[in-house]
């Protein structure tokens, strides 16, 4: 078993590094919030007093924090300065591919391992252990890194050189609000056509507009009883959320010269969704937007 620092606390994080505890490593847990770090010392973590006192000595090192200048900080500022050489980095927090390479970049030059590892799967995916995990660096610290992911996971899949998990992530969640807006879309015209919503689901879904977004996460409620749409929109995954993917994938698409014109309207609707209160609404419930039920709040 293995020493394991984990920075970042959070609604996901708390998940991700009790399972870690779980599964008998040394969790040192380090967060700014000390609720967050006591309620990981519930669970069998013991408490750092810093992210530099939570590395020092560690195997193994998981971040997951809100952006990418959280993780720049957090890696110039402590990590790099606290941790031994060979020390395993994954980051996990979703941020830009600039930062995830340059900070994976230094590492590598200062001698330690890194992989970018962004999730898809939420609060829920996190707490049961069931995550996705994209990944990039080298062949060698992927597979350093992969056994401590699969712990946190149900798939951990390799996506190419460092930055690539980021790139996996931001590419996959802009098709995702893009079908998610597309899916809504249709259930409105539908609507207003006449139809049955659940027929409509039962003869789409089988037809070439399926997609997760109709199948997995169905907007309207009936057809799917699992989806925020039975729950009042109650997140899943929050409207705001997926804007800061949207924004990083507009970035990214504009720093490599990209076309990603229904992207960039992915971004407008969602942005004008969360300016009218529903950020915290989970982003399949944009269709109260796009069909006029929607009161801002
Ligand atoms: P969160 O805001 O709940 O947690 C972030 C935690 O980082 C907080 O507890 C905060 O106190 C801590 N933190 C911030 N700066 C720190 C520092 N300098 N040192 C130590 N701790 C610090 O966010 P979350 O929902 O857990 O998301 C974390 C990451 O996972 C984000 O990048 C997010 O985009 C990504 N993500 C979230 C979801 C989701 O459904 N919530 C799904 C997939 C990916």
């Amino acid at each position: 078993m293995a020493t394991i620092a984990f920075i970042g606390l959070g609604n996901m994080g708390s998940g991700m590094a009790i399972n870690l505890a779980k599964a008998g490593h040394d969790v040192r847990a380090f967060d700014l919030s000390e609720a967050a770090v006591a309620k990981l010392v519930g669970e069998g973590a013991s408490a750092a007093s810093s992210a530099a006192d939570a590395v020092s000595g560690a195997d193994a090192v998981v971040t997951m924090l809100p952006a990418g200048k959280h993780v720049r900080a957090v890696y110039e500022g402590e990590i790099f300065g606290a941790a031994a050489p060979g020390t395993l980095f994954m980051d996990c927090s979703t941020i830009d591919v600039d930062s995830a390479r340059h900070v994976g970049g230094l590492a590598k030059e200062k001698g330690f391992r890194f992989v970018d590892a962004p999730v898809s799967g939420g609060v829920a995916a996190a707490t049961a252990g069931t995550l996705t995990f994209m990944v990039g660096g080298s062949e060698e610290d992927f597979a350093a890194a992969e056994p401590f992911l699969q712990v946190m996971g149900k798939a951990v899949i390799r996506g190419g050189d460092l930055g690539a998990g980021q790139a996996v992530k931001i590419c996959n969640n802009m098709l995702l609000a893009i079908t998610m807006i597309g899916t809504c879309e249709a259930f409105s015209l539908a609507e207003k056509l006449g139809l049955d919503p659940q027929k409509f689901f039962d003869i789409s879904s089988k037809a070439s507009g399926q997609s997760w977004s109709m199948t997995s996460y169905c907007p309207v409620p009936g057809p799917v009883p699992t989806t925020p749409a039975n729950n009042g929109y109650n997140p899943g995954f929050a409207t705001a959320m997926m804007l800061k993917d949207l924004k990083l994938a507009q970035d990214a698409a504009q720093a490599a010269g990209a076309s990603t014109p229904l992207g960039a309207q992915a971004e407008a609707l969602y942005a004008m969704f969360d300016n009218l209160g529903g950020g915290s609404t989970d982003f399949s419930g944009i269709i109260q937007l796009l069909n006029g039920s929607w009161q801002a709040r």
